[in-house]
């Protein structure tokens, strides 16, 4: 039996690798090349895992039709790293292969585009700025470690930590080797690009999902073939192949967008202390607020913990203070006001202060539209979309659109259902915001921000400008302007609602609005002593208190007492199983099937006694995009045995109805 054959990772959506013979050409390949192969009647792109493979008896072997030159062999870390992302998150290792590899072929990035780089090149670098004892004593913690080593840099909002990872990263590429720098695509500013262009001119790659396919392949060659010696990027960047990697810098770690909840459903932190791991380098995380699962890490002397606890210049942390709104409305009854219900007197005043000043100011709800929805107040009948789950919400007073699959409808003036009563708004939204502003201040220079205003990052871009250069001087905004915006003259922010998000079905959902407070107040007074306003229902809110009181230790503590109790992570794992149907009932019939092997697995291995499994349940989003929706839950205390209970829950697949899908789903975020 011949033993020259290859293992391929085929780009199909196949469990397994694939055995070739060698190309016909008898060129001998290597793990990591990448070639085309025949796959039915296709030829497919995919990449060598293991070569001097026997022959299987059983099945006539293709061949490799041939090595694909254009391509990179990929460095035997990364190689490691990729099948580890497979087993780790159950997906198809041909499929992650390939989004290792640009779009477009490498001959097509010569042709010049004709539109503005992507990285505005300068001629000098600018000069760092003296580093603050705080920044010196974390970047000589950081370099003391050599090889492998997780560093955990909690730092309050503007104590400087990209100063810091500007001054490792200068460390780093005089030794020949190369950076790369994950930051949350929102974060992915011009500012920031030009921060680290101009400090390293010419040495900036840059990747992110707003590129062209062309950019993208320019700038993956750029850093790819070594030219580049930093690349910053959004979490796919991760998958870059750079051939000197020496430190990985992953900043705001706690942000839930570095999960993708779709296709590889892998969490880039993870990820990228992984690939850390298998190069042997340093790997920084930054956050004002990290991750409990960071923190508790942490904690347990698994990662190295830094401290900024100061502002840079000693700038103070702001003022925050809270408005009861229970208060407000008791108040209200007795003594009707002209202020719209969601504006409290403090909040009003403090608007008033800031145009009266000259300032600028922010106003901060987490909820897009003109109202939440449009209910009749006759029969009750509130508009849901047709093809999900959840309720329309009312844009411009003229339209009902649904925030999951972008479908419209014009609100009707009288109820559809009763056709007496006349359809009324119910709720709030940042449009309503908006709205009641501009009649209440006719000097509020507004810009909002949210998806509905922002849909292009060209959009984006000219409302931080027309910020920055006080063209405006009110920003109102979901939680797009909660995170590494860095506005100067931003005195004031103002929490509308912070309520929204506390009871979301979702284990973080404390732990979120809490960030998301944090956040959006460390965005006010970055160079003057700032001010913060929160309304809200719940001022006993751990969320709330925690923030109050600037108490970030405080808030972990008792947060990550609740996850013990209830056995969440980060001390128990988690995976969900997600069940997704065309019909109701086959949905339903699967998730009880998938409940039922759960129970024969757990009876017939002892080895799964520290497991738990949660439903089958209706998902919180039952229905979206025409799909009906349901969801197992798997906790274990240990990541191994969570994962092969998950592999030998779906087994072959071959049990699942038609028309229904069974995903898996590893550390979720999204619980929807
Ligand atoms: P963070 O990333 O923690 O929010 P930054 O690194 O962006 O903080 O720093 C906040 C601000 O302070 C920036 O405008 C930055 O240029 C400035 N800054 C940072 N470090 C120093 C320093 N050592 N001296 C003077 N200014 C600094
Ligand atoms: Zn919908």
């Amino acid at each position: 039996m011949s033993s020259n054959c290859y293992l391929v990772a085929v780009d199909a959506p196949l469990k397994e690798a694939l055995t070739y013979l060698p190309p016909d050409n008898g060129e001998v390949l290597q793990r990591g090349h990448s070639v085309k192969v025949p796959l039915g009647k296709r030829t497919a792109h995919g990449v060598i895992l293991k070569t001097g493979s026997e022959a299987t008896k059983e099945f006539k072997l293709k061949a490799i039709l041939e090595a694909v030159i254009a391509r990179p062999i990929l460095p035997a870390a990364y190689m490691d790293w990729l099948e580890w992302m497979a087993q780790y998150y159950i997906h198809p290792i041909g499929q992650i292969m390939e989004t290792v590899f640009p779009p477009l072929e490498k001959k097509e990035k010569l042709r010049k585009s004709s539109k503005a780089p992507v990285v505005k090149e300068v001629s000098h670098a600018s000069t760092p700025p003296a580093l603050t004892e705080e920044q010196q004593s974390v970047i000589k913690g950081i370099e003391a470690t050599a090889g492998f080593a997780v560093h955990l840099l909690h730092g309050v909002t503007g104590s400087g930590k990209t100063e810091v990872y500007l001054h490792l990263l200068e460390d780093l590429i005089r030794t020949g080797r190369q950076g790369l720098v994950l930051v949350p695509e929102i974060s992915l500013t011009p500012q920031l690009i030009d921060r680290f262009s101009r400090r390293f001119p010419g040495s900036v790659a840059v990747l992110h999902s707003h590129l062209t396919e062309r950019e993208k392949t320019t700038q993956w060659w750029g850093a790819v073939s070594g030219e580049k010696q930093i690349l910053i990027g959004a979490r796919s960047a991760l998958f870059c192949p750079l051939p000197k990697l020496g430190l990985i810098i992953l900043d705001e770690e706690h942000e839930p967008s570095y999960k993708q909840d779709e296709k590889l459903k892998y969490h880039a932190r993870d990820a990228a202390i992984m690939l850390g791991k298998n190069l042997n380098i340093p790997v920084v995380l930054g956050s004002a607020t990290p991750s409990m699962e960071s923190w508790s890490n942490a904690q347990q002397g698994k990662y190295k913990l830094h401290t900024m606890a100061q502002r840079v210049n000693a700038r103070v942390m702001p003022e925050i203070s809270v408005v009861d709104l229970r208060e407000v409305l008791r108040h209200r009854k007795d003594n009707p006001s002209t202020l719209p219900f969601w504006l409290s007197d403090e909040l009003h005043a403090e608007l008033k202060h800031v145009f009266a000043k000259g300032e600028q100011a922010a106003l901060f709800l987490n909820r897009r539209g003109m109202a939440q929805t449009a209910q009749c107040h006759g029969c009750g009948y509130v508009a849901e979309c047709p093809n999900c789950s959840v309720s329309l919400t009312l844009h411009a007073r003229s339209y009902l659109v649904c925030h999951y699959c972008d479908y419209s409808e014009k609100l009707t003036e009288l109820c559809p259902d009763c056709k007496e009563t006349p359809m009324s708004a119910l709720g709030l939204g940042t449009e309503k915001v908006e709205d009641d502003i501009a009649k209440l201040f006719p000097e509020a220079r507004i810009a909002r921000a949210d998806r509905d205003e922002v849909q292009t990052r060209a959009q984006l871009e000219t409302l931080i400008e027309d910020f920055e250069s006080e063209r405006t001087n009110l920003l109102i905004g979901t939680q797009m302007i909660a995170k590494g915006l860095d506005f100067p003259r931003l005195n004031f922010v103002g929490l509308v609602l912070a309520d929204v998000g506390f009871h979301w079905p979702d284990l973080r959902a404390s732990e979120r609005s809490f960030q998301l407070l944090t956040q959006v107040s460390g965005r006010s007074g970055r160079q003057t002593a700032g001010r913060v306003l929160i309304q809200t229902y719940d001022p006993s809110h751990p969320s709330i208190t925690f923030t109050l009181k600037n108490d970030f230790y405080g808030f972990a503590e008792f947060e990550l007492q609740e996850r013990r109790d209830l056995l969440y992570p980060p001390h128990w794992r988690m995976a969900m199983l997600r069940i997704q149907s065309n019909s109701e009932a086959d949905g339903r019939k699967v998730s009880e099937h998938l409940a039922h092997r759960a129970q024969a697995l757990q009876k017939q291995f002892t080895t799964y006694e520290n497991l738990q499994v949660l439903g089958p349940a209706t998902a919180p989003l039952h229905k979206l995009r025409n799909k009906f929706r349901f969801q197992l839950i798997v906790k274990c205390d240990s990541t191994k045995k969570l994962n092969s209970f998950c592999r030998q829950l779906v087994g072959d697949g071959e049990w699942i109805t038609t028309g229904t899908k069974v995903q898996v789903d590893i550390d979720p975020f999204s619980m929807m």
